[in-house]
């Protein structure tokens, strides 16, 4: 997953902030998180940080998903 830390408007390396988890371009002066898509409906599925382990569901196929039945993007902050 290394490889989606970089700015998907100007293609510059994403720095990530340790204690948010946010993802910073200091070229656009924007910050992303990382937000996941359903393979199935491609819509944003919902993250789910459960002790140590982290899960995915999806509110439009209304079912679990497993992380490698997942898309990750970068997702601009407003
Ligand atoms: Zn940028
Ligand atoms: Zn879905």
């Amino acid at each position: 997953m290394d490889n989606l830390n970089i700015c998907p408007v100007c293609g510059n390396e994403l720095i990530k902030n340790s204690s948010t988890g946010k993802y910073r371009c200091e070229t656009c002066d924007k910050t992303f998180t990382k937000a996941a898509l359903c393979d199935k409906c491609k819509k944003e599925v919902e993250i789910l940080a459960a002790c140590g382990s982290t899960q995915f569901f999806c509110n439009h196929c209304n079912e679990l998903k497993s992380k490698k039945s997942i898309e990750f993007f970068l997702k601009e902050e407003v």
